[in-house]
């Protein structure tokens, strides 16, 4: 399931740079310059999430960028099969 609602967030965010995880570990993207410019709530578990000055809150991870992430993606999908 969590694979259907990062691929929907995807396509809907095409403004969407960069992708990070919350610190429980669920998905998010920032727009404009993919840095974290300001901070947010995770939808999913209500943890602190982006950050200030391009720092990121608390135990928030950097994925990488749009392109990377999606390529990264298709890579595991098909060697998991
Ligand atoms: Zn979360």
């Amino acid at each position: 399931m969590p694979d259907d609602v990062f691929a929907q967030i995807v396509a809907a965010a095409s403004d969407a740079r960069a992708w990070y995880t919350c610190p429980n570990g669920h998905r998010y993207a920032i727009g404009n310059c993919g840095k974290a410019m300001e901070k947010a709530k995770c939808v999913e578990c209500g943890a602190p999430i982006g950050g200030t000055a391009h720092k990121l809150t608390g135990d928030n991870r950097a994925l990488g960028y749009l392109n990377e992430v999606r390529s990264n993606d298709m890579a595991r999908k098909e060697s998991d099969v």
